[in-house]
């Protein structure tokens, strides 16, 4: 699926940036063939120019005015610069002289310039492309006449093939350039996607793992308690079994769900400033009722002033609600759990500490992945699924703070939440 939604990326970009490439050769090609034909056209007509007006005082003198046969001019006049010829007519366009090759008696191309392919050479067999100029003689603002050149297009043509024969090259591997470039843009854009896909199939697996066992478990006792009974106290232990089960399912798929709701970005609009110290405050009394229970000592540390940011407070309450019951869950009696709450370098500073049973090092990393257990069988007789840390992580994440942690095994752990100050 994404090999092909990869190969479709791909073929897009290609598509459209190879468009846009031809679309630019094209149109570089023809400004290109515009502005080389503009500068051979002025150097045309200024070469034609230099030469009418160098011979147009003696035609003056001798020719205009009279139809003359067509003989070559023999005033020392040459052809110079390239020019195969040049031609005098009358105000009647008929020829009067001429230079280099002859040409019709009567002018027959409008004045301008014309691109023609003509025979040249002793027998007439060299066919060549030529550029032609006419140009009407003006004399104190009377048509006296008209002036015609030419010069080979060789030296343009040849240009012209060169840009030709870079753009045939250069084109399809700049469009091979781009295919590649597409592949790979494609597969960096689905990188993210991909990675999505991954862990929610990941996470799939993982939550339906986690449910299958309950059922299972749910399922052979209610088969047991549906059998004719023949102790009450074992079919009582049964149901009691079932709702215990379906009370964990009950968490497992709370905390399931909480984490694909609160997955995303935080909507501004939800978030009102909140007193860190207050909000604290609330779950320090329902610890402290619970520590005597489980014969732990509590203590809480709160600052005197209150330390303000724009949160949810629900959210982040959780959140250190995750990481309290967690020390109080790993934690053996007469052990000690402590919180603190202080500000530094424009950070709330969230504390909970615990001399419990510690996380080995190389159990560190991970233990903030979702269904990640230390130890599936100690979280397992505590009633845990791996999610606590994962919830707590995604919460503090979201408020652009950091979750970090110090453990030593045997000895205990602290966890720390930074939170950035901002209002
Ligand atoms: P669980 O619901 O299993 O406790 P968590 O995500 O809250 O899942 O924690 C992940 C793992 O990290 C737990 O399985 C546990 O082994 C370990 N852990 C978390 N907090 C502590 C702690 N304070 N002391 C020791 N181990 C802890």
């Amino acid at each position: 699926m994404f090999e092909h939604s990869r190969r479709n990326l791909a073929h897009w970009f290609a598509l459209s940036m190879g468009g846009i490439l031809f679309a630019f050769a094209g149109v570089g090609y023809c400004l290109s063939v515009e502005e080389q034909l503009r500068v051979f056209d002025e150097e045309l007509f200024s070469q034609s120019k230099a030469l009418a007006a160098k011979t147009q005082y003696s035609l003056y003198q001798s020719q205009w005015k009279t139809q003359r046969s067509q003989t070559p001019i023999e005033n020392g006049t040459s052809l110079n610069n390239g020019l195969i010829y040049a031609r005098w007519y009358n105000s009647d366009k008929q020829l009067l002289q001429f230079i280099g090759s002859l040409g019709n008696s009567q002018l027959t191309a409008e004045p301008g310039f014309q691109t023609l392919e003509l025979s040249l050479g002793a027998e007439y067999t060299i066919r060549t492309w030529v550029r032609q100029v006419t140009i009407p003689i003006l004399e104190d603002k009377l048509l006296i006449g008209y002036f015609q050149a030419a010069v080979p297009m060789n030296s343009l043509r040849g240009s012209l093939n060169q840009a030709r024969l870079f753009l045939a090259f250069g084109v399809p591997v700049t469009f091979g350039v781009i295919g590649l470039t597409g592949w790979f843009l494609g597969g960096l854009a689905m990188r993210p996607s991909l990675r999505a896909y991954q862990q929610l199939q990941r996470f799939t697996a993982d939550a339906s793992h986690e449910l299958r066992t309950p059922i299972a478990t749910m399922l052979s006792n209610a088969q047991v308690a549906l059998m004719p009974p023949e102790d009450c106290v074992e079919q009582r232990l049964r149901l009691q079994n079932i709702v215990q089960t379906a009370k964990s399912m009950s968490t497992l798929i709370n905390d399931l769900l909480f984490l694909s709701r609160h997955d995303g970005s935080l909507v501004e609009s939800g978030l009102k400033p909140v007193d860190l110290r207050e909000i604290l405050r609330s779950l320090v009394q329902e610890f402290a009722t619970q520590a005597p229970t489980q014969g732990l000592n509590f203590h809480a540390h709160l600052p005197e002033h209150p330390i303000m940011l724009r949160a949810d407070a629900n959210l982040l309450k959780q959140a250190v609600i995750n990481l309290l019951t967690n020390a109080f869950k790993y934690t053996p009696a007469d052990g000690e759990v402590q919180l603190h709450l202080f500000t530094q370098s424009y950070n709330a500073v969230i504390q909970v500490k615990d001399n419990g049973i510690g996380i080995p090092s190389h159990d560190l990393p991970y233990i903030f992945d979702r269904f990640y257990r230390v130890d599936t069988v100690r979280s397992r007789q505590t009633g845990g699924f791996g999610l606590g840390l994962a919830i707590a992580q995604q919460i503090v994440q979201r408020y652009g703070g950091q979750i970090t942690v110090n453990s030593t095994l045997g000895q205990g752990s602290t966890f720390q939440i930074n939170l950035p100050l901002k209002l």
